[in-house]
């Protein structure tokens, strides 16, 4: 019964086993609380989270007086959602708009350090927005990487989109995103992504760059999301990153990738709180349907097991 029990606590959520492995106790001894503790932490909650919300489970144990299980761990369910905000507007912009008679597209600026998953989420959301029948137009005004654009290309072709770039290596991407803009304008299409590069080279270099392209950009259309790609997997070191582009660039929503096989979920809640805006969208691999709304409540189940 145990190795059925142990085989089944493998294949569930991070949480899920230490939350079951604890409960599996007589009682839930100061040793139990910190094994709690440190998976909380492990999935990258950050420390007053996890502390408040340990601290609020004592507390409703206490009160409750309750040793049952499964009254414990949707405690706990409750108090995860409540951590990860299930009342934050995670609605993306991507209705065109009526302006002066003139249909303009709605905006997506897709902003973040290399590596984390840019290129890639732009494609796969221009594959998400199309199957809701948008039109969408792609911007490369990544044109730091010569390879970037190219990149971006094989994605167009792949989910059937046009892109706009420029036809050599290190043009000014601000001019490249003021095309693309301008071509989605007089193709009315209803959204343009546009791809950004994301040298991390120094603060007021980057936000002259992201600065620039927003501004540029936004002469026919406004900016209707500036989303921010983080890569779950690095942790703490992708909130510093957050804090910069927080400051440089009017976020309005963060993209959360390579949570697939992350044990770092916990990320969701510490980026929300440091910056004050939801997580939109999370990256669960690298095909092109592996993009989704962010969905709290599905989110803590998982987390859970
Ligand atoms: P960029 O430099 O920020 O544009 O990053 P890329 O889009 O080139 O992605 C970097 C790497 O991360 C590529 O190998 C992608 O396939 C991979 N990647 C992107 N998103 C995800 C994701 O959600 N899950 C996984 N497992 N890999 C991802």
């Amino acid at each position: 019964r145990l190795v059925r029990l142990r085989s089944r606590l493998a294949r569930s959520g991070a949480l899920g086993q230490a939350l079951l492995a604890v409960l599996g106790r007589d009682r839930l001894d100061e040793a139990a609380w910190e094994e709690l503790e440190e998976t909380l932490l492990q999935a990258d909650l950050g420390l007053e989270p996890t502390t408040a919300l340990l601290t609020e489970l004592r507390t409703r144990l206490r009160v409750d007086g309750t040793r049952d299980p499964v009254a414990i761990r949707a405690t706990l369910r409750e108090l995860l959602l409540a951590q990860v905000d299930p009342t934050m507007d995670r609605t993306l912009a991507t209705a065109r708009r009526e302006v002066d008679g003139t249909w303009l597209p709605a905006t997506v600026l897709m902003v973040g350090v290399n590596g984390t998953g840019k290129t890639t989420t732009v494609g796969k959301l221009a594959r998400l927005l199309v199957a809701q029948d948008q039109t969408v137009l792609l911007g490369a005004a990544d044109t730091f990487r010569a390879a970037a654009a190219d990149q971006l290309a094989t994605w167009a072709q792949r989910v059937g989109v046009e892109v706009v770039r420029s036809d050599r290596d290190g043009a000014d991407p601000a001019s490249v995103a003021h095309d693309a803009v301008d071509r989605g304008v007089a193709d009315g299409v209803d959204v343009v992504i546009i791809d950004t590069a994301g040298r991390l080279q120094n603060k007021a270099g980057l936000m002259d760059e992201l600065g620039k392209i927003a501004r540029v950009a936004s002469r026919r259309a406004p900016i209707t999301e500036s989303l921010l790609v983080l890569d779950a997997t690095t942790g703490q070191n992708g909130l510093r990153q957050a804090r910069v582009f927080a400051e440089v660039a009017q976020l309005t929503g963060i993209v959360l990738t390579k949570l697939d096989g992350s044990a770092k979920g916990g990320i969701v809640v510490a980026v929300q709180r440091e910056l004050g805006i939801p997580v939109k969208l999370v990256g669960l691999g690298e095909g092109p349907d592996d993009l989704a709304p962010f969905d709290p409540e599905s989110f803590v189940d998982a987390l859970l097991g």
